[in-house]
């Protein structure tokens, strides 16, 4: 792959000899997969093989990428499949929060860090996970209801719509668009739309988000700041602005030697921050900071038990999910939806239930009709695959009907 000039000399510049030339050699190598598993879902032995990310309680790098469509466990919400840096939050958030918080995370979709944070985060904490993009902002509520953790609300909006309300977070993650320098060795696309002006235009962008959301950060509370891009301009040079124009400390958090985080690389400004670098750490690239808010206004943040009633004060905030999934009423009829056949508060005695094999998991992820095994209760049934719901069906006897959402099946077996 050829990398383009300019984020060559300026890159290389930066990382320095050794670090840029382990960088190009990995170009060489696959990218590490590596998956999460969802503490509520999954039992230890859905990949055997694996080898834990030391960063991560329910992180693992897996030895070959497996035909993940054709899992029906990944449909479950059973695990998701995160790139290793990205689970280096999870150690974030078990250090610096221990009690249950209001969290937003701010640029939320596809998921991968909005589903990390509501494991990591402590029992009782509520998320608001949000996406600015409609089409993302589906995806994103797509694979939040089938981690199906019910405390986990999903919005479609800007960040300047939240300043509008009184919803106070203690703790914000800013996961930012960015120019994506860390995503090139996965995704050639990334490479193909960089450009220096791009950098400058993300840099400026990721202030104005930053700007709009920091009134709804509690004083005292955290700013968790990330970009998957390596130049300082939208990393180094954005956590100082916060930290002296919003008025900001930056944290640390212990870290291994042996997991090969780079610290900030502004030779005159040592405040710790984490890169991940390909070829240094076993990861694709990503930036992260932590900040705390300093004291003054906003000290009193949104009792978290209450964030359901306070979203919903505000009709301009576009609810997708409030956590407690419903049936859909279809004429006098009301049809179980697939969203609460995943989510957590799906209680055993609800429904009956049919356990598929593999081959008839794929075909009802496929939106075909089944036919279930004699005796099976006629009516809404609920099927499983190795014990976890997938969705549900209407048993009619001689057959059942596929009420799996059209737009989450799968298009080719
Ligand atoms: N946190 C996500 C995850 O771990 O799956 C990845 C987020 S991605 C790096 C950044 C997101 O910011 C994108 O989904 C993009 O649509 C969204 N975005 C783009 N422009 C934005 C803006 N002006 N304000 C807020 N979010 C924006």
């Amino acid at each position: 792959m050829t990398l383009p000039q300019e984020f060559t000399k300026y890159t290389s510049n930066l990382f320095g000899a050794a670090r840029w030339e382990r960088f190009v050699q990995s170009f060489l190598h696959e990218t590490p997969v590596s998956v999460r598993l969802n503490p509520w879902k999954a039992d230890g032995n859905i990949f055997p093989q694996a080898e834990p990310v030391p960063w991560c309680r329910q992180g693992f790098w897996l030895t070959e990428r497996p035909h993940f469509t054709g899992d029906p466990l990944f449909h479950a919400g059973v695990y998701y499949v995160q790139e290793a840096a990205s689970l280096f939050l999870d150690y974030i958030l078990r250090q610096v929060v221990t009690s249950p918080v209001s969290a937003l995370d701010l640029c939320a979709a596809p998921g991968g860090k909005s589903t990390l944070m509501r494991a990591a985060l402590p029992e009782g904490a509520m998320l608001v996970s949000n996406e600015i993009d409609r089409r993302r902002a589906n995806i994103l509520l797509e694979n939040i209801l089938k981690q199906g953790h019910p405390g986990v609300l999903v919005t479609h909006n800007a960040p300047k719509d939240f300043a509008r309300t009184n919803l106070i977070f203690d703790v914000i993650l800013a996961d930012a668009p960015c120019s994506g320098e860390g995503l090139f060795r996965r995704d050639p696309a990334a490479v193909q739309e960089w450009s220096p002006q791009n950098v400058r235009f993300c840099a400026e962008r990721q202030r104005q988000i930053l700007r709009d959301i920091w009134p709804c950060l509690k004083g005292g509370g955290l700013l968790i700041y990330s970009t998957c891009t390596f130049n300082t301009h939208e990393n180094e040079e954005n956590v100082r602005w916060i930290a002296e124009e919003l008025g900001a400390d930056i944290l640390s958090v212990p870290v291994l030697p042996e997991w090969q985080i780079t610290g900030s690389l502004l030779t005159d400004w040592h405040q710790p921050v984490y890169r991940f670098i390909p070829g240094t750490t076993r990861s694709e690239g990503l930036f992260m900071a932590i900040l705390r808010k300093r004291e003054g206004k906003n000290a009193f943040s949104t009792l978290p038990s209450s964030l359901r009633v306070q979203v919903k004060k505000y009709p301009f905030l576009h609810l997708l999910s409030d956590g407690l999934p419903q049936p859909e009423t279809k004429g006098r009829e009301q049809i179980p939806s697939a969203a609460q056949a995943l989510s957590l508060s799906m209680r055993e005695a609800d429904f009956p239930r049919a356990e598929l094999s593999l081959e008839d998991a794929l075909r009802y992820l496929h939106r075909e009709g089944l036919v279930l095994p004699g005796g099976t209760p006629r009516g809404f049934v609920l099927v499983t695959y190795q014990g976890r719901p997938l969705g549900f069906v209407k048993n009619l006897g001689d057959r059942a009907n596929n009420l799996y959402p059209k737009h989450w099946a799968i298009r080719h077996l």
